[in-house]
């Protein structure tokens, strides 16, 4: 579960090797820790001419104590450069293709002004929401600068790209949300993505320190791995956690819930009579749950032709069916109250597919048709549904894969090394703050800007 290569590598002999042998160079990512400021050194914010957002970006940034630099006088001496914590880019007046040239212009003499960790971050309009071919195209193009930022810039750096929507309702807090996440250690293992900032309910927070403050959270598999270190996450954040699995990882499962101040249920999800009794424990102990957060998960690995029927059945039900006989229940009965999120565990065998792995991989790209499914139908009544798709996470799980093959999944990715659980709770953690309502239908990988999938 550790990665020695990436500690030895910050070592003076390692750094040393790595240079003369030109090996892989992950660096050491920055990580959120409570009360840390969000950026380790001031925002560089530039905007294309007619943009819509650069004003209350600008904004959010102050309230939130992010430093803003100013362009002209940063025009600074070559001899000591400025170095920023992030640049960010108001993209939504790009009309036309001949004004990505805009891009350029911001982004070129800048290209080695980041901090470690430093954060790139591109504002769009969805193309579909574009008034004109020619805005759609150049809006679209946004992407590919993004994406290869994120393979460029190095040292830790993140990119992504934030399409935000022309309605009003609920997307300056949503907005705010999201940029505090990706700004924060909080994203450390998130690059290359695109996301949408659409309409929804969503409420501020008193305190951005605890932003689940009072939130009846339910997580799936919380014995160990992923699902442990996002009971801590959201506890940390402020929820009540009611940590769930099955009961021979009851001991464990208690260890996390006293950890953290939460309940534990000891529930196998396939049971045909789990959906009823989790639906009456929530109701009987809280009368709701805000945020429901399916991580429970199970592979069962064989090539197809070698694959017994059991082994499809299982992870299928595991992995998909049973979410979607616990959200019918908890609908049904209106525990899942207006403000209320749903956020699933995909996984990027959901995306890219994977040798040995068709049940996973149909499973997972299920959960995502459950999120596009799912998300327009509840946005009525206010809750909103978003999927995590983590690449690869150092657990139990990528443990026990080949060395070789396991060295290779760790390196291919942007960052040039595996996320930790925490990565992918502080993702999820993100899309159940009461803030982020307006963030729906998103599927958020957690992998380091892998190649795979890509
Ligand atoms: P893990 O095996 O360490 O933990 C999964 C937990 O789910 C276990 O505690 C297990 O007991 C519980 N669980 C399994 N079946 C259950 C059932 N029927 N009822 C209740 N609980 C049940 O796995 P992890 O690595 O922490 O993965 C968590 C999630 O992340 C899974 O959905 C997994 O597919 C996904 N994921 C993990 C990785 C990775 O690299 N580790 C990558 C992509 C996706």
């Amino acid at each position: 579960m550790t990665d020695r290569y990436a500690s030895f590598v910050q070592s003076a002999a390692g750094r040393a090797l790595v240079k003369r042998l030109g090996l892989p160079d992950p660096p050491r990512l920055r990580r959120h820790h409570p009360g840390d400021p969000l950026l380790p050194g001031p925002a560089l914010l530039g905007a294309a001419t007619g943009g819509r957002l650069a004003e209350p970006i600008s904004k959010i940034l102050t309230s939130a104590g992010v430093e803003l630099a100013d362009p002209v006088a940063d025009t600074a001496p070559d001899d000591n450069p400025r170095r920023y914590g992030a640049l960010l880019f108001d993209a939504t007046g790009i009309t036309d293709s001949t004004d990505l040239r805009q891009l350029y212009d911001f982004f070129h003499p800048q290209a080695r002004a980041l901090l470690p960790s430093g954060r790139v971050i591109v504002l769009g309009t969805p193309p579909q929401e574009c008034g004109s071919p020619r805005e759609a195209t150049a809006q679209r193009a946004l992407e590919g600068l993004v994406r290869s930022i994120g393979k460029e810039f190095g040292r830790g750096t993140t990119a992504q790209l934030v399409h935000v929507t022309r309605a009003e309702s609920g997307i300056l807090t949503s907005l705010e949300s999201t940029l505090r996440f990706l700004l924060s250690g909080r994203s450390a293992y998130v690059s290359g993505q695109v996301i949408r900032v659409g309409a929804g309910t969503a409420s501020a927070p008193a305190d951005w320190n605890r932003p689940l403050d009072g939130q009846v959270v339910l997580v799936t598999g919380a014995a160990r791995g992923i699902g442990a270190a996002l009971a801590k996450v959201l506890a940390r954040d402020g929820a009540q956690v009611v940590a769930l699995d099955v009961p021979a990882a009851g001991d464990a499962l208690a260890a996390v819930a006293n950890d953290i101040g939460g309940t534990a249920v000891q529930l196998d999800l396939t049971a045909p009579d789990a959906p009823t009794r989790l639906a009456d424990h929530l109701a009987s102990r809280h009368g709701r749950v805000d945020v429901v957060v399916h991580n429970a998960g199970i592979t069962r690995d064989k090539t197809l032709g070698r694959m017994d029927a059991d082994r499809w059945d299982q992870v299928i039900d595991v992995n998909l069916s049973s979410q979607e006989r616990i959200n019918d229940v908890l609908l049904e009965r209106a525990l899942i109250p207006t403000g209320g999120r749903i956020v699933s565990v995909s996984s990027i065998a959901g995306i890219a597919g994977n040798r040995g792995q068709t049940n996973y991989a149909t499973s997972k790209a299920g959960v995502i048709g459950l999120v596009d499914s799912l998300a327009p139908a509840l946005r009525e009544r206010g809750i909103s549904v978003n999927a995590v798709a983590p690449g690869f996470i150092e657990t139990r799980l990528t443990a026990r894969i080949p060395l070789v093959v396991r060295e290779a999944g760790r390196r291919m990715n942007s960052l040039a090394q595996g996320g930790l659980p925490v990565d992918v709770a502080e993702t999820i953690g993100w899309l159940a703050w009461p803030a982020s309502g307006a963030v729906s239908g998103n599927v958020v990988r957690v992998c380091g800007q892998s190649l795979l999938g890509a």
